[in-house]
């Protein structure tokens, strides 16, 4: 094929596509098969591998994706997206229109009102009618560019024939995932997951709601990804240097025309009593819509209007948005059962009949703890009101008193732990029970398996939930240690596991033993130490050695370790079980002193010295400055203290630390001095 004939090929294959697919997306008309539909498709990636000279920029192969974005760049929005300001109550929209009369005046003035889709506000900008750039809200000055994921949306036109619209304008509106996609999404995950659990593997989280699942999509790296997830882009505003039309009506007319999916669900209301009826007839028929919308958006139908009205420091003057009360149920209450988990902290859950919730059925609702218990006042065979706002669980609201049975039982916290029956306790100032059996309750040892294996602490991925349940049961683990001392003929005496996973399962366990000690001192679940606190303490102590002995007040002086985690470490330490362990994890070959190249070192030059900033530095950001002080041997402590050799003071540093540290002798130092010390 000579290069001529490729090119119109390509140009002849770029029209047919788009006009199929365009009759197919915008008016549900299928004019040729699927089949030959995904010949002329793969002709034309062909065709666009060999002569990508002659790749046409609105090529329908942008859809299938496959452009990876590795890092989105932010992109200063041409106008600033502001959002609406909120309202949820009749009074409100009453008020707003008041206001919008007292700045018209006499003039006549009508309102659109449309559905408030609940997605992913979207600007897409076009250049002579073609689309160049896709921008996220972000913080409504600057956003992200998605561009190639956004390109792959089918409902977004990626070249524009109009005659009414100008050649370079910005269309905004809301992606979002249409609860079809949002269920075959999950699907898949719970079919994923079946397969992982026999590999032993972690399962793979499910989308939590819609909206969440959206922005998670148009982030993501790999474009052929999001072309999967069948996206839909609704339009919702025209904008323009110049702006084309007199009213918001007319632009969404020729927007609609020029091929952007807008919705037709909107009316003009010439008051605001129209405009509440409409707001109350979708208050339920909305849940029949094939995707989320959480409101209504009443706006200001004439452009000119608009301008008189203005903005606000935050919202335009001349639309507001109608929001909906999170639905609610009433069902009733069947049982309280309670979970025990990883820290022993006892949560009650309530079983409730099935009842059909903003449209899916709900079993069950978390009651937090024993305080919502008693401010709820539950009583056995309650009538309980339920209600789903974005999470995924549902919450209890409140109790139905009229329809409370006679002679019925309050319901009490349980006393004692369901799964070891050890009474539990409450600490001081804290709302959670606790089962204080950590060592002999089950849920308790699991769950600091789990912890020890999970992604940020050891990293054994080829262990999973449901494998660290089998070997517990078997008795093969009552410990974390005894992970390490698994053989291959145990494993492959339970029942499912074959030579490959049970050689998968001790590769991951023999490799996290290279896993640095700041990992393995988060793993061991100590209360209160995080990743982060594991992390500066690793750093400042070093070792476990030193860790094990430092008094309470040596603790407090390493950089953000409060009073309340110090306790903690010296509870942990105390414990023979716990040294026990530890040696065992030792002789197992674990990572207890922190290696050199954990931490680019710089130098030595401030070996054996500590120092506290303070202040506004020229040359660093205040972690940035600490971070130089460890790579050059220095150490950063949280206080001025006898053991301080330095305070490098800034611009603004503190008046009283500066006080304290002349008073005990410390060396007060600039930036500049400092600069000197490490040069
Ligand atoms: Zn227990």
């Amino acid at each position: 094929m000579t290069p001529e004939q490729a090119q119109n090929e390509i140009a002849e294959l770029t029209q047919k596509i788009n006009y199929y697919n365009e009759k197919y997306y915008q008016e549900h008309i299928s004019e040729i098969s699927d089949y030959e539909f995904d010949m002329l498709l793969n002709k034309l990636i062909d065709l666009e591998k060999q002569f990508p000279q002659f790749t046409q920029p609105d090529s329908p192969t942008q859809r299938v994706g496959g452009g990876i974005t590795k890092e989105f760049l932010t992109v200063t929005h041409k106008r600033p997206m502001l959002s609406l300001s909120n309202t949820y109550n009749e009074q409100d929209l009453r008020d707003f229109d008041e206001r919008i009369k007292k700045t018209l005046g006499d003039a006549p003035y009508e309102y659109i009102c449309e559905l408030k889709f609940d997605g992913v506000a979207m600007s897409l900008h076009y250049e002579n009618y073609l689309l160049t750039t896709a921008v996220t809200r972000g913080d409504g000055e600057q956003g992200d560019d998605v561009t190639t994921n956004i390109k792959t949306i089918k409902t977004v036109p990626l070249k524009v024939h109009s005659q009414k619209l100008p050649p370079n304008f910005e269309v905004r509106g809301e992606v979002v995932m249409p609860h079809e996609s949002f269920d075959r999404i999950n699907d898949e995950i719970a079919k994923e997951n079946e397969q992982r659990e026999k590999e032993g593997k972690k399962p793979l989280a499910f989308l939590a709601n819609p909206r969440n699942a959206t922005s998670g999509t148009i982030k993501m790296q790999d474009s052929s990804v999001v072309a999967k997830r069948n996206l839909m882009f609704y339009g919702y505003d025209f904008l323009a240097d110049n702006q084309a039309f007199i009213t918001h009506e007319e632009s969404l007319k020729a927007l609609k025309e020029a091929k952007f999916n807008i919705s037709t669900d909107y009316v003009k209301c010439k008051n605001i009593d129209e405009v509440i009826d409409f707001v109350n007839r979708w208050e339920t028929k909305r849940y029949d819509l094939p995707m989320d919308t959480d409101g209504i958006v009443v706006k200001i139908n004439d452009y000119s209007q608009r301008e008189t009205l203005g903005f606000t420091a935050k919202s335009p003057r001349w639309a507001i948005a109608y929001k909906y009360k999170a639905e609610v149920a009433s069902t009733i209450l069947e049982s309280v059962v309670y979970q025990v988990g990883r820290t022993g902290a006892v949560t009650p859950v309530a079983n409730l009949k099935p009842v059909k919730l903003a449209g899916t059925t709900v079993k069950r609702a978390t009651l937090h703890n024993a305080n919502e218990i008693a401010r709820l006042d539950l009583h056995q065979g309650d009538t309980v009101f339920v209600q789903k706002a974005g999470e995924i669980i549902p919450q209890i609201t409140g109790v139905d008193m009229s329809k409370r049975p006679q002679g019925v039982a309050p319901i009490h916290f349980i006393e004692n732990c369901p799964e070891c029956n050890t009474q539990l306790i409450r600490k001081e100032g804290e709302v959670a029970f606790i089962c204080p059996n950590e060592k002999g309750c089950p849920p308790q040892i699991k769950g600091k398996m789990e912890h020890f294996i999970s992604r940020k602490a050891m990293n054994i991925d080829s262990l999973g939930e449901k494998t660290i349940e089998t070997f517990f049961q078997a008795g093969m683990i009552k410990t974390v240690a005894d992970l390490y001392k698994i053989k291959k003929e145990d494993i492959l005496t339970l029942e499912g596991f074959k030579e490959t996973s049970a050689n998968n399962i001790l590769a991951g366990i023999e490799t996290s033993k290279q896993k640095p000690f700041k990992n393995v001192l988060f793993g061991l679940g100590i209360r209160f130490i995080g990743e982060t606190v594991a992390e500066k303490l690793a750093n400042f102590f070093k070792s476990i050695e030193n860790l094990q002995k430092a008094s309470l007040e040596e603790l407090t002086t390493a950089p953000e370790i409060g009073e309340k985690i110090a306790q903690s470490l010296i509870e942990y330490f105390k414990d023979e079980d716990n040294l026990r362990l530890i040696e065992e994890l030792k002789k197992a070959g674990l990572q207890f002193t922190m290696q050199e190249e954990d931490k680019p070192q710089l130098s030595n030059k401030l070996e054996g010295k500590t120092f506290l900033v303070s202040g506004v530095f020229a040359n660093f950001e205040r972690d940035e400055i600490k971070n130089v002080i460890e790579a050059h041997g220095g150490r950063v402590l949280s206080g001025v203290s006898g053991k301080l050799n330095y305070l490098i003071a800034g611009e603004n540093a503190g008046g009283s630390k500066l006080e304290k540290a002349e008073k005990l002798g410390v060396q007060v130092i600039s930036e500049s001095q400092f600069l000197e010390m490490i040069k």
